[in-house]
């Protein structure tokens, strides 16, 4: 992302932090253990308590969790792992570091893997299955799940929510967080792994460490340090009062925008099953394309985004929903902090962009 967000008046994201955050930074600095430390430790407990698993590892970040995660489920070279075609390019990145193969399947309407097709995407060769709970919903980890194929639920977006499906986190084999500045929970870097499999956990707690093991190219340093540690574990502190801001956040724009979106027929509104966590509020638009109302929502200020860039390579398995979602969603800015004028400054300046006449380069 090369934009400069943070010269718009109103920032696509904006961190949610305070003294908290500060004193526990400044904290672990003062204590001298800045790394493998009793910061990563109580984290560690805080997430397995949050996600009712019985183990948690911290690592460096989300890429480092889902290469570690995988690698803990036995996924190696030759192997093949299905993974959502409209998600984080972390995803296939941890899956070619292995050298195995991403296959990526279709998403459903709600932007999360289709089950169907997965099943179509289903090999001999596949041994495991990345589900993201994109944007904040609950992906359907438990339709995934079974035919001995192992399944990651992606929580970078959404964790800790419980639904009747069970806790997001605690839902599949093993599930992975991002503690990068912008996700749910945010800490500069890092990430983790949640886990009921003691296999697991041995493989995730030796894997992040080089020390005392003999060089074979796998062993990347994937530590988290106890300074983000630190300001993870009071993000986790602050998640149901997060979580809480974010949906009533939503819930004033799906009042100002549930009749634009009737009205003018210009775009759908977020998926709003309950529950869900509001990472993002991304509406798909009819038959403009989103990189042109992204420009044209900056150029008044405003932070709306493109929230996935399209890493497909030429030659996979047709995705039409995902294309669709790459084409044609927006996501406005969404977060704790941000002020009532601000969201109606967003919404006017949705409803001015849309209000003129699309052009067909704009298609
Ligand atoms: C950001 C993200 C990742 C990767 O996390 P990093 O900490 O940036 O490596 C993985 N999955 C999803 C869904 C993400 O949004």
């Amino acid at each position: 992302m090369t934009d400069p967000t943070t010269s718009l008046a109103i920032p696509h994201n904006r961190l949610t932090f305070g003294d908290a955050e500060s004193r526990a930074a400044a904290e672990a600095v003062a204590s001298g253990q800045w790394a493998g430390g009793p910061r990563v430790q109580a984290l560690e407990r805080g997430l397995q308590h949050r996600a009712g698993r019985a183990h948690a590892i911290g690592v460096a970040s989300g890429l480092a969790a889902l290469r570690l995660g995988l690698k803990a489920l036995g996924v190696a070279q030759g192997d093949e792992v299905i993974i959502p075609a409209y998600a984080c390019v972390a995803l296939a990145n941890a899956v070619l570091a292995l050298g195995a193969s991403p296959v990526s399947a279709d998403v459903a309407e709600d932007w999360n893997l289709d089950p169907r097709a997965v099943t179509a995407a289903h090999t001999d060769r596949t041994r495991a299955v990345i589900a993201v709970n994109t944007f904040g919903v609950p992906a359907a980890v438990a339709r995934l799940r079974g035919a001995s194929v192992s399944v990651i639920e992606d929580c970078a977006h959404g964790f800790g929510l419980a639904t009747p499906t069970g806790v997001l986190g605690g839902r599949a084999d093993v599930a992975v967080l991002s503690f990068h500045a912008t996700k749910l929970l945010g800490a500069g870097e890092g990430g983790a792994v949640v886990t009921d499999r003691a296999d697991a956990a041995e493989v995730l707690r030796a894997w992040r460490d080089y020390e005392d093991q003999p060089p074979d190219g796998t062993r990347l340093n994937d530590k988290l340090s106890d300074i983000h540690a630190a300001i993870a574990l009071c993000q986790l502190e602050r998640l149901d009062a997060m979580i809480a801001a974010r949906a009533a956040r939503a819930q004033r724009y799906q009042a100002r925008l549930t009749p634009t979106a009737q009205r003018t027929g210009a775009f759908r509104l977020p998926p709003a099953p309950a529950p869900r966590i509001w990472y993002r509020y991304a509406i798909e638009l009819t038959d403009r394309a989103a990189v042109e109302v992204v420009e044209a929502m900056r150029r008044f200020g405003v932070g709306a985004a493109r929230p996935v860039t399209d890493w497909r390579l030429p030659g996979g398995r047709p995705c039409p929903v995902a294309d669709r979602a790459y084409l044609r969603v927006v996501s406005l800015p969404l977060y704790p902090t941000l002020r009532d004028d601000e969201q109606d400054r967003v919404c006017e300046v949705l409803d001015a962009v849309l209000a003129r006449p699309v052009r067909a380069h704009e298609r």
